[in-house]
């Protein structure tokens, strides 16, 4: 079972589980959602130009730089990323879902390899992005962004 734990953190609210979890198993589906272009804080990315929202209980995970559990928005399920223990506080990598966050804000997770500002992937290096689970839309749409930055620089050094 997972749980909504209210107060002690940072965040507001936090999703608990109940029972442990080996790395690999799935923790539950993503369902009973809807998509929306529209991205807000309450959202999670799945494609290019769509979000879904209305997520029960997912809506209170939040950010880690050193995430136990992975949003898999192809497979629209929730894994564990590491083994978990019963009691643990669930997080995921939100820039493993979103391009460009509707709300950045300053990380304080604590990890070494700390983000600090979490604002989404476009705002992340490739050598950051390649230490976690990045979903799909997130790698085409850093690909592209990394391709027209080449051509820019391209068409400058010609012209
Ligand atoms: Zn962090």
């Amino acid at each position: 079972m997972l749980r909504i734990e209210t107060g002690g953190s940072p965040y507001g609210a936090r999703l608990i589980t109940d029972q442990p979890y080996k790395q690999g198993e799935m923790l539950c589906r993503i369902e009973n959602y809807k998509v929306t272009d529209q991205a807000t804080y309450q959202t999670v990315q799945i494609g290019p130009h769509a979000h879904i929202e209305e997520l029960g209980v997912l809506a209170y995970l939040n950010h880690s730089c050193q995430p136990n559990v992975i949003v898999d928005t192809r497979a629209m399920a929730v894994y564990a990323a590491r083994d978990i223990a019963a009691g643990e506080e669930l997080t995921f990598f939100y820039p493993s879902t979103e391009w460009e966050m509707d709300r950045p804000f300053i990380c304080l997770c604590g990890a070494a390899q700390c983000i600090r500002l979490v604002a989404g992937a476009k705002y992340l290096s490739i050598d950051t992005l390649s230490r976690y689970f990045i979903n799909q839309h997130i790698r085409d749409m850093a690909l592209a962004a990394l391709e027209q930055a080449v051509q820019h620089e391209t068409t400058r050094t010609v012209s």
